[in-house]
């Protein structure tokens, strides 16, 4: 029986044949929400082999800083967000009432009913990218150095976009480099970083092309914001063939914010002025699903220098 069949075109997360779900079954495990998967031995190994070749690529006295899934909403407010993405954003909610408030809720519930009428929101989001708690962390220390700071960045990061293709998921892996100074370091390490990242992406065996990109910003005010965005070449994209020529997937972005974290936190460069920051993102479930897409789903079989570029042991095959 097709279940296509019987979904109705309104919903956007209908399930639909896709060129990657013959992936699903090795790599995922389903949970009962679409974009959010437990996952496999084999696809966590990967994963891991990624990371450890893009830790190998880091660029000499960088910081490392790893955050967990949520961060504070009042920063994430004050970095801009619901400005940009505000249909994107996930917020943690709790029931914070009395006892006997908590108490109805659970009835309700236990009565059939909605009990999530009772919950308000907590002083956390989940993080809708890596790099947005680093910014207050680098403000706290005073103006950057001439030479700017760069951080090593990774989280589990949200996104409220459900989708059953496996590589739009509402929660994924993102790993940045990170880099806040003046305009000219840090243009210069988004200039680095675009040749680098295609190196990597070449030596894995990926097919790509690298091309400038606007975000998806939120309404009709966010048009105008992305236009901007693509004219000032301020974000540009590592680009996958995954299901399609004509819609490739963005396995990495290189994105330069110019002053705007800067000046929402106060951070200034050696001269003074507000710092400017740029990030390079690294889609860690993205690369790994393009890799099993490429290469297929028996890493044995994959090709020789990607194995031994990933540190496969060689007896293996
Ligand atoms: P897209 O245009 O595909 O939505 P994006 O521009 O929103 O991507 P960024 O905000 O630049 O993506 O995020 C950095 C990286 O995180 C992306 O290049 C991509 O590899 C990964 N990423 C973003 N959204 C998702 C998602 N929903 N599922 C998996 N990976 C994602
Ligand atoms: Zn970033
Ligand atoms: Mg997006």
């Amino acid at each position: 029986m097709n279940m296509a069949m019987f979904a109705s075109s309104a919903d956007p997360i209908a399930p639909a044949a896709d060129p990657l779900d013959y992936l699903a079954d090795v790599l995922f495990h389903e949970m009962g929400s679409p974009g959010v998967y437990g996952r496999t031995a084999l696809y966590e190994d990967v994963i891991e082999r990624l990371a450890a070749l893009i830790t190998r690529h880091r660029e000499p006295d960088t910081e490392v800083m790893r955050f967990p899934p949520v961060m504070n909403r009042g920063q994430l407010e004050k970095s801009g967000y619901l400005k940009s993405f505000p249909n994107l954003l996930g917020c943690v909610c709790g029931l914070h009432g009395t006892e006997s408030e908590i108490d109805a809720a659970v009835s309700c519930f236990d009565a059939g009913g909605d009990w999530t009428a009772s919950l308000s929101p907590a002083d956390l989001v989940l993080s809708p990218a890596a790099c947005y708690p680093v910014y207050p962390i680098a403000a706290s220390r005073g103006a950057a150095p001439a030479g700017g700071w760069r951080f090593d960045v990774a989280a589990d990061c949200f996104r409220r976009e459900p989708s059953r293709h496996l590589d739009r998921l509402q929660s994924f892996r993102m790993r940045e480099y990170v880099c806040v100074g003046s305009p000219n370091c840090v243009s210069a390490f988004r200039e680095r970083w675009m040749i680098l990242a295609q190196e990597i992406a070449r030596d894995l065996g990926l097919s790509f092309r690298v091309d400038y990109a606007s975000d998806p910003f939120f309404g009709r005010v966010g048009q105008m914001m992305a236009v901007s965005q693509q004219q000032q070449s301020l974000k540009f994209e590592l680009l996958v063939p995954l299901r399609s020529e004509e819609k490739p997937t963005a396995c990495m972005s290189f994105n330069y914010h110019r002053d705007h974290f800067g000046t929402a936190w106060g951070i200034t460069d050696a001269s003074g002025a507000p710092a400017h920051t740029a990030c390079v993102a690294f889609g860690m479930d993205r690369l790994a699903v393009a890799m099993f897409h490429t290469h297929g789903r028996n890493v044995a079989k994959w090709p020789t220098a990607v194995r031994d570029l990933l540190c496969f042991p060689r007896n293996d095959q």
